[in-house]
C-alpha cells in the first residue's frame, strides 16, 4: 500500500501558515508506509496500540517522535515510556500515577496531554471538565507528579456529519485550555499543546483553535 503523497503534501502546507503541528497516524499501517512518509520529511508517528507500537519503533529511524494516542492500560505504560515522544490520552489519575512512576523510575519526565471528554458518545474515554480543573490543581498547584509534564489537552469530537455539533465540541476543549492557560500562567509556556483534528474534522478543529492534528486515513489510506 503506497501513502497519498498529494494529500499529504497538501496538508503540511495548509498547516504551515497556522504553525500546527501534524501527527500522522500510522495504526494498523506495515513499516513500509511508516518509511515512506519518514523519506519526505515526517518525524512525528502517531500509534494506538502498544503491541504494535513496540514491535516498529525498534525497526524504524531512532529520531521519530513517537505519539501515543490510543487507549493507554497502567500496566502497559512500561513498554513505552523509554521513547515516547507524547502521551495524548491519559484520562484517568491512576494512568497519571502510572506514567509518573516509570518516568520515575528511568529518571525521566514523561510528557502527557490529559483526555478530555467532549463528543455525546458513550464510548469515549477521557475527564470531564471538573475533572481537568482537578487534575491541573494537584499538577500546577500542588506540584504532584514530579515525573511527568502536562503539556496540554486532547479530545475527540463526536463521529457524526453536524459541523455544528463538532464545533461545540472543539470550542468547548478550546476554552477549557484558554481556561488552565489563564488559571496558571506561570506556566503557561509548558501547557501549550492542544491535540484536537482527525482526518474529517481537521480543519474545523484549526479554525476553532487547534494546534496539533492527527491524520491517519487522509495520507496512509482507509483502514480495513
Ligand atoms: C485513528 C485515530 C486518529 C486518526 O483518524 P483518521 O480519521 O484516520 O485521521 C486520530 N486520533 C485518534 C485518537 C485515533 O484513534
Amino acid at each position: 500500500m503506497a501513502i497519498n503523497q498529494s494529500g499529504y503534501s497538501s496538508i503540511l502546507s495548509e498547516l504551515r501558515t497556522s504553525g500546527t503541528t501534524l501527527v500522522a497516524v500510522s495504526k494498523t499501517k506495515p513499516v513500509e508506509d511508516l518509511q515512506e512518509l519518514y523519506g519526505l520529511g515526517q518525524r512525528d508517528f502517531g500509534e494506538n496500540y502498544v503491541q504494535e507500537l513496540v514491535g516498529k519503533q525498534p525497526v524504524l529511524p531512532g529520531d521519530i517522535r513517537w505519539h501515543f494516542i490510543g487507549h493507554l492500560q497502567s500496566n502497559k505504560v512500561k513498554y513505552i515510556a523509554p521513547f515516547v515522544h507524547l502521551i495524548h490520552g491519559v484520562d484517568s489519575l491512576k494512568l497519571l500515577e502510572a506514567i509518573d512512576k516509570e518516568g520515575r523510575k528511568l529518571g525521566k519526565t514523561i510528557n502527557c496531554l490529559l483526555q478530555v471528554y467532549i463528543a455525546s458518545e458513550e464510548t469515549k474515554y477521557g475527564f470531564d471538565l471538573q475533572e481537568v480543573r482537578q487534575v491541573a490543581a494537584h499538577y500546577f498547584l500542588e506540584k504532584k507528579f514530579g515525573n511527568v509534564k502536562i503539556c496540554g489537552l486532547m479530545g475527540m469530537a463526536s463521529f457524526t456529519e453536524d459541523q455544528t455539533i463538532v464545533e461545540t465540541e472543539f470550542k468547548i476543549l478550546k476554552s477549557m485550555f484558554d481556561e488552565i492557560r489563564h488559571t496558571y500562567p506561570d506556566l503557561a509556556a509548558e501547557f501549550n499543546v492542544l491535540s484536537m483534528g482527525m482526518s474529517g474534522d481537521y480543519k474545523l478543529a484549526i479554525q476553532c483553535g487547534s494546534n496539533m492534528v492527527r491524520i491517519g486515513s487522509l495520507i496512509f489510506g482507509s483502514r480495513n
